[in-house]
């Protein structure tokens, strides 16, 4: 989506509602499609005293396998914007600025790049995930296995426990 800008470029003290989901069920990452649901997009962009500035919350839920054991896992992540927009760059100082060329905002474009750069590196179903155990296959988190080999650190399980809480 495309927002014309003008209006709030021109004006000053006024503002423009954004309400909007874009669909990125398509966007492959590492060999899944996380964002099967719709990414959501709440904000305005608003003027004053020749400021225009975008204010916006997106939230997208990611699902995968977790990274450690495999169980789908479903987690809701969100973005905040919030950022000056101008229709040409004046200093050298372009990264804290949202382009937008005519006045018009590619929303698309903008969501889709904020999303990728969020997608988080580590995706668990919970932060203390065992994970697998590498003889048998077992899922740890459902108690051990019973493998004779690799038997887990006391220490480290009594700080999982602590870490449980
Ligand atoms: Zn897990
Ligand atoms: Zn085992």
């Amino acid at each position: 989506m495309i927002i014309d800008l003008k209006r709030v470029f021109v004006n000053e003290d006024s503002s423009l509602p954004i309400e909007y989901l874009l669909d990125m069920s398509t966007v492959d990452f590492s060999g899944v499609y996380p964002l099967k649901e719709p990414v959501r997009i709440t904000g305005t962009v608003s003027g004053k005293a020749s400021l225009v500035e975008l204010n916006a919350e997106i939230i997208y839920k990611y699902e995968a396998p977790c990274d450690r054991c495999g169980t789908y896992t479903a987690k809701s992540h969100t973005v905040k914007i919030n950022k000056p927009l101008a229709p040409s760059i004046e200093g050298e100082d372009s990264d804290s600025i949202i382009i937008v060329p005519d006045m018009k905002l590619d929303l698309d474009e903008l969501v889709y790049s904020e999303v990728i750069m969020s997608l988080p590196m580590k995706h668990l179903c919970r932060e203390d995930c065992k994970g697998l155990c590498p003889k048998c296959g077992k899922n740890l988190n459902e108690g051990a296995c019973g493998c004779p080999e690799k038997e887990i650190d006391p220490r480290l399980s009594a700080l999982a426990e602590l870490l449980d809480d």
